[in-house]
């Protein structure tokens, strides 16, 4: 899940509108935000399969992506925002958790329980639909988008920039299309 996750933020932006916007796009992505510094660290790693969709394999992605580090770094974060009160804060942790709980059904099973587990989760839906998967995706993301025109639809003072935002995050969806990756 790569452009769904910030539908999620838009979503959860609708629901919330108190929360401030940079805050949770950068909660719904925070997992991968991380996971870039950790492989460079080599404390993650992961490899390029080209052939094997998705087209890579995330072989230890613990510290970023296991169930335990996902609540670790949703309550860490969260607690940034305690200033602003208990609501955002529990806003900004569920964003983070967000993450987690979208990439389950798309990931092989590579996301640990915690560090060093040697049970993994994930559905494996980027392998079992090549390019299927691209198509749940682009649902799920229709369905959280629709959350987000709805709330702009009814109040005026949500939302101005709407369909630049929609624009926006649908292009990002088809940039990481199958086709396009696989030219
Ligand atoms: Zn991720």
């Amino acid at each position: 899940m790569y452009a769904g996750h910030f539908a999620a933020g838009l979503a959860i932006k609708a629901r919330a509108p108190e929360a401030p916007t940079w805050g949770l796009l950068t909660a719904v992505g925070l997992l991968d935000i991380l996971f870039g510094p950790f492989v460079l660290a080599g404390i993650e790693r992961a490899s390029l399969t080209p052939g094997i969709p998705p087209g890579f394999s995330l072989d230890f992605i613990d510290w970023s992506h296991s169930l335990v580090m996902s609540l670790v770094w949703a309550a860490g974060f969260g607690a940034l925002f305690l200033g602003r009160g208990r609501r955002i804060a529990g806003i900004m942790g569920f964003a983070v958790f967000s993450h987690y709980l979208m990439d389950l059904p798309m990931h092989p099973p590579d996301m640990a329980l915690w560090p060093g587990s040697a049970t993994h989760l994930g559905l494996g839906l980027w392998r079992m639909l090549p390019t299927g998967w691209w198509f749940a995706e682009l649902a799920v993301i229709a369905v959280l988008l629709t959350i987000y025109i709805r709330r702009a639809r009814n109040d005026p003072s949500f939302g101005r920039h709407r369909w630049a935002v929609v624009f926006v995050v649908l292009l990002l969806h088809a940039i990481n299309s199958p086709w396009l990756s696989a030219v």
